[in-house]
Formats: C-alpha cells, structure tokens, sequence
C-alpha cells in the first residue's frame, strides 16, 4: 500500500467528489429518518496543506484553492455551501490551510441520529483516522479491507444511507473490483445509494468501466464526471468521474448547475464535463 492521499488532497478530484458526497447528504437530510454512510476508503481525515506532501505537489492549489477563490453565481454557490462550509470549518483562521477528507466532510453534514462507518485498511492511517473520532458515538473507524467491508457491511440497520468507494488505483484491477463490489452489494441492499469514484486516465479502461456498470442490470446509475483539460498524450490524470448509483432525483438537476462552475474554476483548454444516465430506472 504505497498511495498516501496527502499528496493529492485538496485537488480537483477531491473536489468533485466531495461535492457530489455533499449533494447526496444534504439530500438524506430531507427527511427525517436516520441514515450512515459507509466509507470504504476513508483515508486519514484530515490534511494540512501546509505539509510536505501537499506542499511537493501543489495540487490542492488547483482544487480547492481556486474554488475558493472564485466568484460563484448564487445558485452554484447556495449548492455548494455545504461542502464549503465544512472546509471553512477545519480553517477557523480564515484561508486554507487545512483539508477535510471525505469522513470529515460527513461527519460535519451529519445530523445527531446519523452514523458514519469509516473504513481505512492502512494501520497508521486507520489510527489517524481513529483520533479523529475518539469519543465519538455516532462514528466508526474499522481497519478493514474496504472491499470486504462492502460486501459485509450492507445493508446498515438504519436502511437508509450512501457507501462512498474511493479506492487509490494503484493497483491493476481497481475497475473491474468497483464493478464485482458493487453488484454484490446492491445484491444484499438493493435500495442503497453507492458513489463510486474513478480516475479518467487511461479512457479505454473508463469506456469499458462505463459500459460494465451499463450491463449489470442495475437500474439508475448516473454518471457525473470532469475532465480538467483535452486528452494529454502520456498517461494522466485528466479528469474523473463519479458513478452514482440510486441517485436523489435531483442529483442530476444539482450537477447540471455545479459542473460547469467547477469546469470554469478547475478546467484548462479543453476541459468537457459529463452527466449521463448509464442506466435509467
Ligand atoms: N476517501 C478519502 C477522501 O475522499 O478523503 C480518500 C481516500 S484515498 C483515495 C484511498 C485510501 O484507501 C487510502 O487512504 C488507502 O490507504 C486506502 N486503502 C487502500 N486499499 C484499501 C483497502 N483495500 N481497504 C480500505 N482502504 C484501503
């Protein structure tokens, strides 16, 4: 396990994806009944921006950093405020200098009947995640296998409620593993809603990936993705995307508003976004 999320924390990916996690719980918050989320990758929670990691590749400065600096119109920015503001909550001092990961952003936007499962399989990492959360009775932090955990851990008791996928990619295979995850647990939970984050890099492996997820007869998969800038000719991280399975019905009205604001404060010549129904229901 090589890949340290500190790197890239903050970046454009992070960004798309936790504002797609924010949309998804803002819409579970409509009703009143408790939901959990199930993080299968949860990383270390928090990252500082100021830190080497961050700091070597200068990624977070053209994720969150530009976005916080954009003007954005007011319907884009009523949409976004609950990511935003769970940010501006980790920087009371006003500025960036620290970055909420995806357990951290939930834990922020849950209510007090909600319950988060984080699941984070590299042991230093999982403690960190851990002292995040210490005394906290409405999160847990386990040191698992995010894969098995997925199968495992559906459906939650409350029935209601989102499993965010988020694996590294850093190994052959990460796609195909999405796909086969996926469908065994929507076997055991049919009604829940899955985010399965992807890297557009190599776009074959994203074309087939689409049209795998297309044929498992899971109906109402919607595909959100950003590509920040046109094709490079060596391998890159262009873009990505987010496979939202069991969406809110108005995730994609939502998205349709936010992508091309994210596109103009991310992208570079050339940057496309993408909303697409890979299954209907
Ligand atoms: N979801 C986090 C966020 O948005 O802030 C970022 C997660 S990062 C992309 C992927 C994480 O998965 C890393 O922290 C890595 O240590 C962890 N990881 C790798 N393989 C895993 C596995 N099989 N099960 C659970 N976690 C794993």
């Amino acid at each position: 396990m090589n890949y340290r999320h500190a790197f890239h924390a903050g970046n454009f990916a992070d960004v798309v994806k936790h504002t797609v996690l924010a949309r998804i719980l803002d819409y579970l918050k409509r009703k009143p009944g408790a939901f959990r989320v199930i993080d299968t990758h949860a990383g270390i929670g928090l990252y500082d921006l100021s830190g080497e990691e961050a700091q070597r590749t200068g990624e977070w400065r053209g994720g969150i950093g530009r976005l916080m600096e954009a003007a954005l119109p007011a319907e884009a920015a009523a949409l976004l405020a609950p990511y935003l503001d769970a940010v501006r909550a980790f920087n009371p001092q006003g500025g960036i200098r620290f970055y909420p990961g995806s357990p951290l952003v939930t834990r922020h936007l849950l209510r007090e009947n909600d319950r988060l499962t984080a699941i984070e399989l590299h042991p230093q990492d999982s403690l960190t995640l851990k002292a995040h959360f210490a005394g906290d009775w409405q999160v847990r932090v386990l040191a698992l296998d995010g894969w098995l955990a997925l199968g495992a851990h559906v459906p939650p008791k409350e029935k209601r409620g989102l499993v965010l996928v988020d694996p590294p990619f850093e190994k052959e295979g990460e796609f195909d593993r999405l796909v086969g995850g996926l469908v065994k647990a929507h076997r055991r939970w049919p009604g829940g809603t899955y985010a399965l984050w992807y890297p557009v890099k190599d776009r074959a492996a994203v074309e087939a990936f689409r049209a795998r997820l297309g044929e498992t007869g899971i109906a109402k998969i919607l595909d959100i993705s950003l590509d920040i800038r046109a094709p490079s000719s060596e391998p890159r991280l262009d873009g990505c995307g987010i496979a939202v399975v069991n969406p809110p019905f108005v995730l994609e009205e939502e998205m349709a508003v936010l992508l091309p604001v994210l596109r103009d404060a991310l992208g570079e010549d050339g940057a496309k976004t993408g909303l697409k129904w890979l299954t209907r229901p």
